[in-house]
């Protein structure tokens, strides 16, 4: 089956600095979680803005469910849904429109856009709020109202930079849990940045990335076999170890 997500050999540096990243490899499988982990500076951010093309790779590849994102942008991009690290709602706009304003930019038609937006509201329990200028609305909530944006062109591959900065416990697992149901009911294929051990729950597939290369990858239970730990934090310390490869 063709992988959601296919990254091979992508190197980048910002200007004449040293590799942001060195030879990234790795994949997300459809319908999977999969938790892009690695501390501060690891080169998640930078790695999240070459696949929304916000920077070009010096070298390697990106395929998004089959479709190069070099040669043909329109549909690697239009297979992806986006949650960047910074909230990018319009707080003076209700949840109603900042929804219906960026329905139109992915082209749906209005009776297809008010559709969407009852469904996907209803999954993540806002119906009530739809009228409610985002301002009102606290933090978790405003982070599902834009994975509901992300969603509404029903694209098969949801990536996420750290979407649980600055949230409370209680709402950074209730967004957790949100994006594992959408895998499981939905069978979107997720790649989750986070530098946070505890929102990587123990059937997803984790990339563990350490100063701008994979240091480890695969199912999490794998992971914590090869570092001889029982848990993940333990497992980024043992696998992150000077000279340690997994
Ligand atoms: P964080 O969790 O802090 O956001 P990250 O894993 O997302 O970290 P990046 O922001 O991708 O990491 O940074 C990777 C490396 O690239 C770091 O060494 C960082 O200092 C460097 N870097 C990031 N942005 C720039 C930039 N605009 N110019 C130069 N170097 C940069």
């Amino acid at each position: 089956m063709t992988a959601a997500l296919s990254v091979t050999g992508l190197r980048f540096a910002y200007g004449k600095g040293g590799f942001a990243l060195r030879d990234v490899d790795f994949t997300v499988a459809p319908g999977r979680f999969t938790a892009l982990l690695g501390a501060n500076g690891a080169g998640k951010s930078t790695l999240m803005g070459l696949l929304t093309r916000l920077f070009t790779p010096d070298q390697g590849d990106i395929q998004i469910c089959g479709h190069d994102l070099r040669r043909n942008p329109r549909a690697g991009l239009g297979a992806m849904g986006v949650v960047f690290q910074q909230p990018t709602l319009d707080l003076d706009l209700t949840v109603r429109q900042n929804l219906t304003y960026a329905a139109g930019l992915r082209g749906l038609g209005g009776r297809e856009t008010a559709s969407r937006i009852a469904v996907l509201l209803e999954r993540f329990a806002l119906s009530a709020r739809a009228g409610d200028k985002v301002r009102l609305l606290n933090g978790g909530h405003r982070r599902r109202v834009e994975l509901a944006r992300a969603l509404l062109h029903r694209p098969p591959l949801l990536i996420l930079d750290e979407p649980t900065v600055g949230l409370d416990a209680p709402s950074r697992r209730d967004l957790v849990a949100h994006v594992h149901r959408l895998c499981v009911e939905e069978g979107v294929s997720v790649l989750w940045a986070t530098h946070l051990f505890d929102e990587v729950a123990p059937g997803d597939d984790v990339v563990l990335l350490h100063r701008g290369a994979v240091q480890a990858r695969g199912p999490a239970a794998d992971l914590l076999a090869a570092s001889g730990t029982d848990n993940l934090a333990g497992a980024f310390q043992v696998l992150t170890a000077e000279g340690a490869t997994a």
